[in-house]
């Protein structure tokens, strides 16, 4: 008999902007009693989301529910920067570049299969255009320094045959009303997500087919017993033939991955909804998306009214949390550096209040592999997304799917295939040393 239990349920720190500027979502509905489920998830984000409606298309009469610890789009799928990005984006790297031409190939093949999938979902449940706009994204450069590496990703994409358009400040400004940057390099394959949109609208159409999914609802075990699995919390249990761990970096909590797994909080603050006076001051284009060309540097996104408002997203500053907990304190001082970096870029707003501040959680391990396999009999896995969960997750939520199922495909055989994330120094030797490089990384990168 396997059992798995829970050290901790998902902790948020500050609201989950994405999902606080749309309307109300119905009232929640907990997991109650005794409930039986042909497929069993644990995860409401993009990779369980993924999962579950993958399995109804393999299976279509399966009875599939899903457990998720908080509300949907409140975990990080309603506090990411909506980059659905198809190129290689690996933070790790000095320019994003990932492991070499061929691998990088495979990988662009693969982000946009899982790309393809979330935009015939939007098709499928009639998912609000424009919380998946196929609009393209700016890695901006402020710095001559950055400009260069602006400039050898963009030649590692020309290698690849990957179209690229380079933009010089006056397009910069043209586009984001700023005289901050020195230029920026367009990609065209980037989908700019409302991400709490997308996954609120994903999760009403998996509803509308008969998926329950569970909100307020944390597994606290996984057991199995004769020839299944229960998943059970407080009040409630469920039993499936099959279950999908789909819970990121919280894999760990069940005891997986036990320290291979790397628990960084990313932090973003969103302004006020912008008056007129303030967009007039403004100027440049109402929605555009702007990744750092140096990783560790600051994301930079305005949305407008359909999105929820006309606001600017300021996302830079990390910490690595092996307890998954970030701390008031981190948020406070996030808050005063995101106030700065906006400033820095548009002077002219630099009393505009930033509404909501936030942390959400990235799981990354050391060699950059996810965790898509199967774990012990008819328990299964598609965690660990690494830097683009948008498309990581959604692509695991897929794999992991088809495992259960009993499909094969690109997905699960890249998957596979992957090593093991690597061992990480033992602490507190990596959370001191991983916060004191992030901070050193953070101080670098300043006006980036
Ligand atoms: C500030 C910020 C900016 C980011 N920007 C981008 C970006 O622009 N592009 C991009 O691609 N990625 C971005 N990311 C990363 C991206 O948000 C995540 O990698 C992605 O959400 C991972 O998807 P997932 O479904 O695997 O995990 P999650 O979205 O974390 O979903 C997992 C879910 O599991 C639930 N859960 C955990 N434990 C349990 C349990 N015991 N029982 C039930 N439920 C449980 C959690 O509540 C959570 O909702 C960003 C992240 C942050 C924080």
């Amino acid at each position: 008999m396997s059992t798995y239990s829970a050290s901790r349920a998902p902790v948020f720190a500050g609201p989950a902007a994405w999902s606080a500027i749309l309307p109300d979502q119905p009232a929640p509905v907990a997991a109650d009693g005794k409930l039986y489920a042909d497929f069993i998830i644990i995860g409401g984000g993009f990779a369980g989301l993924s999962a579950a409606r993958r399995i109804r298309q393999l299976e279509p009469k399966a009875n599939v529910v899903v457990l998720e610890a908080g509300r949907i789009a409140e975990g990080a799928a309603g506090r990411n920067s909506g980059f659905m990005i198809d190129l290689p984006h690996e933070i790790q790297t000095a320019n994003y570049a990932g492991h070499g031409t061929n691998s990088d190939r495979d990988q662009i093949d693969l982000n946009r299969q899982a790309i393809r999938f979330a935009g015939e979902n939007v098709e499928t449940y009639d998912i609000d255009r424009n919380f998946f706009d196929p609009a393209g994204k700016v890695n901006g450069a402020a710095s001559s320094k950055a400009d260069a590496l602006n400039r050898s990703y963009g030649d590692h994409l020309a290698q690849m045959g990957e179209r690229s358009e380079y933009l010089d400040s006056k397009a910069m400004t043209a586009l984001t009303g700023s005289t901050h940057y020195f230029s920026g390099l367009y990609t065209p394959g980037t989908v700019m997500i409302q991400p709490a949109g997308y996954i609120r609208g994903l999760a009403e159409g998996l509803r509308r087919e008969g998926v329950r999914i569970f909100e307020n609802s944390p597994a606290a075990r996984i057991e199995r017993t004769g020839g299944s699995w229960t998943v059970s919390g407080k009040g409630y249990s469920v039993g499936a033939g099959k279950a999908i761990l789909a819970n990121n970096g919280h894999l760990e909590s069940f005891g997986f991955a036990r320290q291979r797994l790397m628990h960084i909080f990313l932090y973003a603050s969103m302004t006020v909804d912008l008056g007129n006076e303030a967009l007039k001051k403004l100027g440049g284009q109402p929605r555009w998306g702007i990744t750092p060309s140096d990783p560790m540097g600051t994301t930079m996104r305005r949305i407008d009214g359909p999105l929820g408002g006309n606001r600017i997203i300021t996302r830079t500053c990390a910490s690595f949390l092996p307890g998954m907990e970030p701390s008031e304190r981190e948020l406070r001082r996030t808050a005063r550096v995101h106030q700065q970096k906006f400033a820095d870029r548009f002077p002219a707003l630099r009393d505009v209040r930033q509404e909501f501040t936030w942390a959400g959680h990235l799981c990354l391990s050391r060699n950059g592999v996810a965790v898509m396999k199967k774990l012990d009999d008819g328990l299964f896995a598609g965690c660990v997304q690494n830097g683009l969960g948008t498309v990581r997750g959604t692509m695991t939520g897929m794999g992991a799917a088809e495992l259960a199922c009993g499909f094969e495909s690109d997905i699960t055989r890249h998957f596979l295939a992957e090593a093991e994330p690597s061992r990480l120094p033992p602490p507190p030797f990596s959370t001191i040393g991983a916060n004191l490089y992030l901070r050193w990384k953070e101080w670098r990168v300043a006006s980036e």
